[in-house]
């Protein structure tokens, strides 16, 4: 399954060949020559590419393609330190199971070139005095603008700033209008004390600590803290951090949003003492080297982050925790396709360390695992301190529905107002963006559409703009329509956040209303600022799509009402029935958190569906079992293995075209079916047409040697662009 073999040791004498291994999407391994130094596996070195310079790793024994008479030398060595072995067989990994070039998954590794340099080669600017013969453009006014009203920045931060290319930083430095000063070391990420007092557990929390405790201990090892909604799981899995702690290693916990995790900081300082290493696409680059550094020297004890911050380079990694993991979120689709929580599994592994997955509702993965006995479930069945699991009841919206052209049934409606009559907050839930998923005009049906998706466009009334959720396409909303030229004909169907906000804002003129979606709270500032206002009484009804579904506690909330909870059932995705349970689970498990109870209302049409009867009659168990054999019937995953190929470019012809080729070259095997192709779910994506192929394989067929073959058998023309996506989802 590996496709090129890191070798953990290897040296490589001065004048002899090495393959390098680039961060580049397309790239495999390189070879070079040496030069006159030694290299090591590992090492990260500028080699010649084109014209250009490159930073890649040394990863092995050269592949002898290419004469020795053509070969280029490394041009220096980097003074960091190597990438270490476990982490370049991880990348090997990666790419061997994802299909992925090597070169692709290094690129995650090395998001941070700076990073590489030695600290005394970073040198900061600062404004000097400006002599009279230097020619000052606006550009370079505003660099030294900024260099004078900024502490000393690298050069390329300092371009950025002022928003230049870099080359008017150079010109300047050149001319001695800037001055070099070196680089203060960046200050060192205080150390979390694990012996900081935790609050005292309650005996079940303790079972599963003292588990986890013993676990840290020894080498790997799956552990699963299955523990509904409020039941502490988070303080059972600081204790496994702080026995890592203790040992002097590294942990590594994985959130599915952890921008948007101020809350969860929080709860790691009052435990800590200190705020974890955070890792995610808000970082500055200036955080993001230093993270990347003490992560690598080992001072970063504790790190939080995205998916991405399992590629950072660990100097000694002895914990990894992937809270939530059932989350979708730690699914990439574009680039590499990987499941960050499957990744972790094999990053223990090839570390010898434990993992540790913790969920309220665990992934039918994680299910078949423990079934199997690979994994060892930690039951925690119970909330905390005796508070009580929300009620679940349906509001069937065939027999009790709202008023025309309104969303909230009257029972939902008089549920609010009773609760925010007693002082308590609510919550209304509905996974949709904006105020209108479809717009159309009322005299000939036409519906406004991107021109480069399969998607409708989504009206977003705040922002005055018509959305495309897929490619972020946007227009003002028309005043005639397009197609029959009615003036003012436009209709929006059905509801989004926005809309619920505009009925309830009617229905319940006294509440304070707060709406949490992703285009109304995007950064970490702003959903810190959010979840205050909530946290301190200050919204009485909050109006959110699924990013309020993730673990915030909030007191005084009680009722919770999920506006539609068929949304997300339909479809062809094997994991709709699946996904719709956990995040209403998620969701209702935001309610009566603390000593008043909880309350959920579901409105739905389909009263009798098997989702619906799961979450109001507490059937959990039952719901899984039924879901696993429908799966095991089918041959689905996680009891048979699905792949998907996706095939796209500019034209729909030349992607049939080849489509069609790849089919009638496609593997006939026992046990290895291929269907398609057929146009994908959105069939036309940025203005590229996509055509898909799903690949359903049996347990014990191979998978990934007969699908390699396949691909390098019939080579993709160069509009065309083949993305392979082993365990896909959204399928
Ligand atoms: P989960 O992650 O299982 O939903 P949390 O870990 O968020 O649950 O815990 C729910 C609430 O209970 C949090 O406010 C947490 O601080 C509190 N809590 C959990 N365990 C304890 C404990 N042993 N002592 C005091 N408070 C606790
Ligand atoms: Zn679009």
């Amino acid at each position: 399954m590996v496709s090129v073999a890191a070798n953990p040791s290897r040296q490589f004498s001065p004048h002899s060949r090495v393959a390098v291994l680039l961060p580049l999407p397309l790239a495999g391994l390189y070879d070079y020559l040496t030069g006159v130094e030694s290299l090591q596996a590992g090492d990260f070195v500028a080699v010649p590419l084109g014209r250009r310079e490159v930073i890649g790793v040394v990863w092995g024994e050269a592949t002898g393609g290419v004469a020795e008479a053509k070969l280029k030398p490394v041009i220096r060595r980097l003074s960091c330190p190597p990438l270490p072995a476990i982490s370049r067989k991880f990348i090997d990994w990666v790419a061997g199971y994802t299909i992925a070039p090597p070169g692709a998954v290094l690129r995650m590794a090395m998001s941070v070139p700076q990073a590489l340099e030695p600290v005394r080669d970073l040198v900061a600017c600062r404004a000097a005095v400006v002599l009279p013969e230097i020619k000052l453009t606006e550009a370079r006014r505003r660099v030294l603008r900024v260099a004078g009203d900024l502490p000393p920045l690298l050069p390329a931060d300092l371009a950025r700033e002022a928003g230049v290319g870099p080359a008017v930083v150079k010109g300047l430095l050149e001319a001695g209008a800037l001055e070099p000063v070196p680089m203060a070391p960046p200050p060192p990420f205080a150390s979390p004390d694990p012996d900081h007092p935790g609050p005292s557990l309650s005996p079940g929390q303790q079972a599963a600590a003292d588990h986890l405790r013993q676990a840290v201990a020894g080498g790997f090892s799956v552990s699963v803290i299955d523990g509904v909604t409020g039941s502490g799981k988070t303080e059972v899995y600081f204790e496994a951090i702080a026995a890592g702690l203790a040992a002097g290693r590294q942990s590594l916990v994985l959130l599915p949003e952890i921008a948007l995790s101020a809350q969860w900081l929080e709860r790691f300082r009052r435990r800590f003492g200190v705020e974890p290493a955070q890792w995610h696409s808000e970082l500055s680059d200036a955080k993001r080297r230093d993270t990347w550094r003490a992560v690598a020297a080992g001072t970063a004890k504790v790190v939080v982050g995205a998916r991405s911050a399992l590629f950072l380079p660990y100097k000694e990694l002895g914990l990894l925790i992937v809270d939530e993991e059932h989350d979708a979120g730690f699914k990439q689709d574009d680039g590499v396709a990987y499941h960050a929580r499957d990744m972790a599994v094999v990053r223990g592994q090839l570390g010898g360390c434990p993992v540790v997955l913790a969920s309220a509702t665990p992934s039918m993965e994680t299910v078949a695992n423990i079934a199997s006995g690979r994994y060892t479930r930690l039951h925690l069945p119970d909330r905390h301190a005796g508070a009580a699991l929300p009620t679940m009841d349906l509001i069937d919206l065939r027999r009790d529905p709202p008023p025309r052209g309104f969303w909230l049934s009257p029972l939902l409606v008089k549920a609010v107002e009773d609760t925010l009559a007693a002082g308590e907050q609510a919550m209304l839930f509905l996974n949709r963006r904006g105020y209108a998923p479809l717009t159309l005009c009322r005299k000939c049906g036409h519906r406004l559409q991107c021109p480069h998706c399969t998607a409708w466009l989504v009206e977003h009334r705040g922002a005055g703009r018509m959305v495309c959720h897929h490619c972020g396409h946007h227009v003002r909303p028309p005043t005639k329509c397009p197609q029959c030229e009615a003036e003012d004909s436009f209709a929006a169907c059905g509801p989004g956040v926005e809309r619920i906000a505009e009925e309830a804002a009617h229905r319940f003129p006294n509440a304070r209303i707060g709406v949490m979606a992703s285009d109304t709270v995007t950064g970490p500032q702003q959903a810190a600022d959010f979840v205050r206002r909530v946290a301190e009484h200050e919204i009485d009804l909050l109006i959110g799509t699924q990013i309020v579904a993730k673990g915030y506690h909030f007191p005084l909330l009680t009722l919770v009402g999920v506006v539609d909870a068929d949304l997300g059932l339909d479809g062809g995705d094997l994991r709709a029935g699946e996904r719709t349970h956990q995040l209403l689970c998620q969701v209702a498990g935001r309610a009566g958190r603390a000593e008043r109870p909880g309350r959920v209302l579901l409105q739905t049409f389909q009263p009798a569906h098997p989702v619906m009867v799961a979450l109001t009659s507490g059937g959990r168990d039952d719901f899984i079992e039924a879901e696993a054999e429908a799966r095991r019937l089918a041959g689905m995953p996680p009891y048979g293995r699905l792949a998907a190929l996706i095939v796209s470019g500019p034209e729909a012809g030349a992607v049939d075209d080849f489509a069609r080729k790849l089919a009638r070259a496609a593997p006939s095997l026992e046990g290895f079916q291929v269907i398609g192709p057929a146009p994908a779910p959105l069939a036309l994506l940025r203005g590229r047409h996509r055509r898909r192929f799903l690949i359903k394989v049996r347990r014990d067929v191979a998978l990934h040697g007969p699908l390699r073959a396949w691909l390098a058998a019939v080579p993709a023309p160069s509009a065309i662009r083949v993305q392979v996506d082993v365990d896909p989802y959204g399928f």
